[in-house]
């Protein structure tokens, strides 16, 4: 809506400036001229002049203190009356029509009476489902609402746990059916890293000084991440931060990208201006550039950090790539990040990071890289004999990445490294507190005291997997990626969305209508598999991990293939599962019940 407010504040400026004018002329033109000015019917000008004179001559018996006051009641008026419309009309273009219409329908009491009624049953519902899976029926392990009055000893306290964790998924290191979710070398390499864990659980890196050993893991975990993405000509020399995880990566390179970009672009005595206007309230804030594939940790950032996201949608046509020219077009005077995936978590594919890295170094807009999923793969496919998109500092416009430890870097979870191109981005991640009758204080990331621990499990898995063995492991991954493609590709009605860069697929039905793809999750799911749904267009993906073999490549799509069978010909019983929850999100018109339900769900989750 801000073209719109551009609009009118400019008409009246140019009607403010066409009186002045008109006025001067009156003054200045010899009297014959000034005459024909006046009667000037077809002129712009002259019209100006007139309806202003006619305003004059209406108001000629009022006191100035009536103009004034009738004055300030039309501006506020038409204040309050633009940023309604806008305020409309904006959430028109962000939901679309049916969907304001019907969250406008909801106030109306009685039938926001219904839409409760149908929305408990679906909470207790999803309540039972997470109530079943926990506590099951029966279970012996009574409920902990209250400490215990008498403390368990630790052998009835292992009994319980025994007895809790029973119902766990059990990790095999070797073949699992899992997407994702756990990324260990192998048992040695996981048990080494809880023995280094064990070695520092009293550490807390906040206080560095007490803790050297781990203080020092900490800044070398950066560089030697930083090393792998490196500017291959030299010019540039990243530096960083470990933080908690991709997420709180991200969180992080948004606000230091948004403070950053601020910095440099906000203090302009016009956009101040601007931004003191009252129908301009929201719209001046940062915008940040995704793509609808991007992860939900970007609109985390936008909830937390008060920016305004633009979304692009990212389909067939672009192999569902962002590209340079879709984000060109969105680009706008307030564009301060713009963020590819390297590559996107659902597809597993690239955006065009130089494309897009050049478009935002010629503006100074931030370009965050997120390399959670391809970190610690991409970087080496070259060595391991692959081709595949740079991705790197060399790349101009690049000003930050995220890269997981607790991915591909084969670590514990726990662990993440954001980078960026310099210094002078990265301090606008920190918070300095000078005044705090608490002392002096300054914290890099969200969290104040981090576990040593976690961090020194990472270092460690980074040093005996060392170059080589990550090298070994791309090659290992992208050649799995590979078969797995040739699979999915020979199934009949089953298609490869996008062209994998990376070591995750994602496939969906050539015709939804003849395959419903979460109905055939739900299948391979009762057979052991966990994939993850995609939405928009339907979809699964499985993400390759270490723990996967070219045996589990040819089940997976055996099994596949039976299960598309077993759909196709099976009763339409889609009452179980999350098929009918996924039907019920692609063709409701109303995304706010959807929302809704996932509230829920996470109600459901926290509360025992
Ligand atoms: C996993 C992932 C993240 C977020 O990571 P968490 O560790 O789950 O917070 C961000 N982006 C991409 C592309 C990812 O795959």
């Amino acid at each position: 809506m801000e073209s719109v407010a551009g609009v009118v504040e400019g008409a009246a400026v140019a009607t403010g400036a066409a009186y002045l004018l008109s006025k001067y002329l009156m003054k200045h033109l010899p009297r014959d001229a000034a005459e024909l000015f006046k009667a000037g019917e077809k002129d712009l000008l002259g019209q100006v002049y007139k309806a202003m004179e006619r305003m004059d001559s209406s108001m000629k018996n009022q006191p100035p203190s009536v103009i004034f006051a009738k004055a300030c009641a039309a501006t506020l008026v038409a204040c309050w009356a633009f940023r309604t419309v806008t305020k409309a009309s904006d959430a028109t273009l962000e939901n679309g029509v049916i969907q304001t219409i019907l969250g406008g329908l909801k106030k109306i009491p009685g039938i926001s009476g219904l839409v409760q009624s149908e929305k408990e049953k679906i909470y207790k519902k999803l309540q039972d489902q997470v109530y079943g899976q926990r506590y099951g029926d029966g279970e012996s392990v009574p409920k902990f609402t209250e400490l215990p009055a008498k403390p368990f000893t630790f052998d009835e306290c292992m009994e319980t746990i025994e007895k809790i964790d029973s119902r766990d998924e059990k990790y095999a290191y070797e073949d699992t059916k899992l997407s994702g979710a756990v990324y260990f070398k192998n048992k040695e390499h996981a048990d080494f890293q809880t023995k280094v864990y064990a070695r520092f659980i009293a550490t807390n890196i906040i206080h560095a000084d007490q803790y050297p050993s781990v203080a020092r893991m900490d800044a070398e975990l950066i560089s030697m991440t930083a090393s792998m993405v490196k500017d291959p000509a030299g010019k540039v020399i990243p530096c960083g931060s470990v933080t908690s995880g991709g997420s709180e990566s991200i969180l992080c390179a948004m606000k230091a990208s948004r403070d950053w970009w601020l910095a440099n672009n906000s203090y302009g005595l016009f956009r101040n201006l601007l931004t003191t206007l009252p129908w301009r309230k929201s719209s001046n804030l940062p915008e940040i550039i995704i793509a609808d594939s991007a992860h939900a940790a970007y609109i985390k950032a936008v909830d937390y950090y008060n920016l305004k996201m633009v979304t692009i949608r990212c389909d067939d046509t672009t192999g569902f790539r962002l590209t340079a020219d879709a984000v060109k077009k969105r680009i706008t005077a307030n564009t301060a990040i713009i963020v590819c995936s390297a590559p996107s978590y659902p597809h597993g594919v690239f955006d065009d990071i130089e494309g897009i890295g050049k478009l935002a170094a010629e503006r100074g807009i931030a370009v965050h890289v997120d390399a959670c999923l391809g970190g610690y793969v991409i970087p080496f496919a070259k060595e391991a004999g692959f081709d595949r998109p740079a991705m790197h500092f060399g790349i101009e416009g690049v000003t930050s990445m995220s890269l997981d430890t607790h991915k591909y870097g084969l670590a514990h979870k726990g662990t993440s490294v954001v980078l960026y191109r310099h210094k002078e981005i990265r301090k606008h991640q920190f918070t300095s507190v000078t005044d705090w009758t608490g002392g002096l204080y300054i914290s890099p990331t969200m969290a104040g005291s981090r576990s040593g621990a976690v961090v020194a499990a990472a270092w460690a898995s980074l040093l005996t997997v060392g170059r080589s063995g990550f090298v070994e492991q791309t090659r290992t991954l992208l050649t799995l990626a590979e078969k797995l493609v040739e699979g999915l590709e020979k199934i009949p009605g089953i298609r490869v969305l996008g062209k994998p860069d990376s070591c995750l697929v994602a496939f969906g039905a050539k015709d939804p209508k003849a395959i419903d793809i979460h109905k055939v999750n739900d299948a391979m799911t009762k057979r052991g598999w966990h994939l993850a749904s995609l939405q928009r267009p339907a979809g699964l993906h499985m993400c390759l991990a270490p723990s996967h073999t070219a045996a589990m490549v040819d089940n997976m799509v055996r099994d596949l293939e039976e299960c598309i069978a077993e759909v196709k010909k099976g009763p339409k019983n889609g009452e179980e599962g999350m098929a009918p929850i996924y039907g019920m999100a692609e063709s409701l018109p109303d995304r706010h019940i959807i929302g809704d339900v996932l509230v829920a769900y996470q109600e459901a989750a926290l509360d025992s």
